[in-house]
């Protein structure tokens, strides 16, 4: 036996592999600064098919390790990583500088900071391989969003450099220490201690019970001064270091490292706060708001990261559903496979479109577009919401696609699989989350944003049958959860308005790009998702036949080749 029989994805360019991702980044981007990065993506695609999806097989099956004490006796926490992380943290923070990017310029040649959808183009090709080290890379990215927002000129001053390197030896990475035992969702019950010193820093007590890239060199930190109110009201934010300015090692330590079932290769850790010094970030008292700033840029990330597993999962199962034989057929001839198959990729490109959206709006936002905060409000929870949902379900169905093999731990199923269980859990459950989507439809006043952007969305789109009525109750739904007991049904509201965003957005995406098959797409999630069906007419799912949909990824990856 030679192997042939049991098709093999590896040193596939993910990049090339993937026929709508160019014209989409170049939809969403500048033109120049697409042609500036096209290299890159392309370089970029090639890894996260090879050499990076190798390096995080072995990255996950030799998972980060806690010391406590030197050989000599001498106590001192420090996180052994394995060279094949590191190797990871070279390219993403390095290489690619993926969490400098946002601010400075001189990244990947460019000399200005990039928009958004550069970061999570980038980003979305990164995590098709590796998940884990994309929790860092944002929380880096993050943390200094948030620290340049709220944080003194002098604080900021001080740190910027080394959160933006892209050398490992000088750059100081970020993290989010917010989660207690006793605090998770109910974030105002957060009860680490901070107490002012004299010299005009506070001293942190108490314990941390999650606490992702726990070694990083910065973190913020959410504690509550003795004399503060109960309740989210009485947070502050501190920027809390490693390393205090005189070399020293601040007054906290891991205690133990998480044993997790997904994003192995990272080290999550448990912190007890003894006395450490931190730097308070911004307004006492405003420290959840502040907060808010990084949790829902990590959302975001987040959302991002749940499309990109979904297109690694969705390529792998084309590429094999191409090849592999049973019953003298290709499995991407047989009916139930094709339906299989275009259910995941359906899911898959609404999580893409809301990506890019998001991208865009966030992009305006942040240059003080008139509505446009209102609009990333909602979007943020929504695409964290329902696309790390659908991440779950889309990495299982393509496991199985592979069969046996999908369940095996050398092919990729397997990690894409417990990567994907994260996502809705960490940054907000998928119910804090959906209450979130609720809570900015009530007070930003966002459902009306979202509302206009969708209707503006149809408006420049091919004609797409059902779309502004089926928003039209996707709002009344979101709407009746608004009143008394109907706090039930802000998931089912939630995911309509995704879903009818996503349709739109892809609709539009058509027009643009002159593709027919995105537009079937669109019309697949209303159909498939929205709106109300018979299950028992009989009629099956005749759309389910769109030959051009189920391409074949190794010969794009051909083809896209020739043309380079
Ligand atoms: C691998 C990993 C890494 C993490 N890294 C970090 C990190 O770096 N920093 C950090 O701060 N945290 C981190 N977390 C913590 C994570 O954000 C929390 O676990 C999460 O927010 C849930 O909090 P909890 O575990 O306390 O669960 P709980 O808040 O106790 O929730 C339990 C259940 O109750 C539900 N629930 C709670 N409130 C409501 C409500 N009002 N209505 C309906 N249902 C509700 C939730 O949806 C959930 O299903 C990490 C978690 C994991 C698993």
């Amino acid at each position: 036996m030679n192997g042939t029989a049991v098709p093999d994805s590896r040193g596939l360019n993910l990049f090339r592999a993937d026929p709508a991702l160019a014209g989409l980044a170049a939809l969403y981007l500048p033109s120049d600064l697409y042609r500036q990065l096209e290299p890159h993506l392309d370089r970029l695609g090639a890894l996260a098919g090879g050499r990076l999806d190798t390096l995080a097989g072995q990255a996950d099956r030799n998972p980060p390790v806690l010391h406590v004490r030197s050989r000599s006796g001498e106590d001192g926490d420090w996180i052994e990583k394995h060279p094949a992380y590191r190797s990871m943290e070279e390219l993403a923070f390095g290489a690619f500088g993926l969490a400098a990017l946002s601010h400075r310029g001189g990244v990947l040649g460019w000399p200005t900071p990039m928009p958004p959808a550069a970061k999570y183009l980038l980003t979305y090709l990164f995590v098709q391989a590796e998940f884990g080290l994309m929790c860092p890379v944002s929380m880096t990215d993050s943390l200094t969003r948030t620290l340049r927002k709220f944080g003194a000129p002098a604080l900021v001053a001080r740190y910027l450099p080394a959160l933006t390197s892209q050398d490992l030896d000088a750059l100081s990475q970020g993290a989010m220490f917010m989660t207690e035992q006793g605090a998770g969702s109910d974030v105002g019950a957060t009860a680490v201690r901070a107490l002012p010193a004299e010299d005009g820093t506070w001293r942190l007590h108490g314990d941390k019970w999650f606490c992702s890239n726990a070694d990083a060199g910065l973190a913020m930190v959410l504690a509550r001064p003795d004399d503060a109110p109960p309740g989210l009201q009485g947070l502050n934010l501190f920027l809390l270091p490693r390393v205090l300015p005189d070399g020293r090692r601040n007054a906290y330590r891991i205690v133990r490292l998480k044993d997790k079932l997904g994003t192995r290769s990272m080290a999550s850790g448990e912190i007890s706060l003894q006395g450490a010094t931190a730097y308070l970030v911004g307004e006492q008292g405003a420290g959840f708001r502040q907060m808010a700033d990084m949790i829902n840029n990590s959302r975001l990330s987040n959302g991002v990261r749940a499309a990109g597993l979904m297109r690694r999962a969705v390529t792998e199962a084309l590429f094999v559903a191409h090849r592999r034989v049973a019953f003298g057929r290709r499995l991407v001839e047989l009916p139930l496979m094709r339906r299989q198959l275009l259910k995941i990729l359906v899911r898959a490109e609404q999580a893409r479109s809301m990506m890019l959206q998001t991208a865009d709006v966030l992009r305006r936002s942040d240059a003080g577009e008139p509505g446009a905060y209102a609009l990333l409000r909602i979007l943020t929870p929504l695409i964290k919401f329902r696309a790390c949902r659908d991440a779950r379900v889309v990495a299982g169905d393509a496991m199985e696609v592979r069969g046996g093999c999908g369940y095996i731990e050398e092919w990729p199923d397997p990690r894409i699989l417990r990567d994907s269980h994260l996502g809705s859990i960490w940054e907000g459950t998928s119910n804090i989350v959906a209450l979130d989507v609720r809570r900015a439809a009530r007070r930003e006043n966002a459902l009306a944003a979202l509302r206009a952007h969708v209707s503006a969305l149809l408006r420049e789109a091919p004609p797409l049958a059902n779309a502004a009525a089926a928003m039209e109750r996707a709002c009344a739904l979101m709407d009746a959860s608004q009143a008394d007991g109907g706090e039930v049904l802000a998931r089912q509201a939630a995911s309509a308005l995704y879903h009818v965003t996503s349709a739109a957005s892809m609709a539009w995406e058509a027009g643009r790009l002159q593709d027919p098959g995105r537009l079937a797409l669109a019309h697949m999630v209303l159909v498939h998702r929205v709106l109300p069906r018979d299950p028992l007419d009989g009629q099956g799912d005749a759309d389910f036949a769109a030959d051009r949909l189920l391409y074949d990824p190794g010969k794009v990856s051909e083809a896209a080749a020739d043309r380079m």
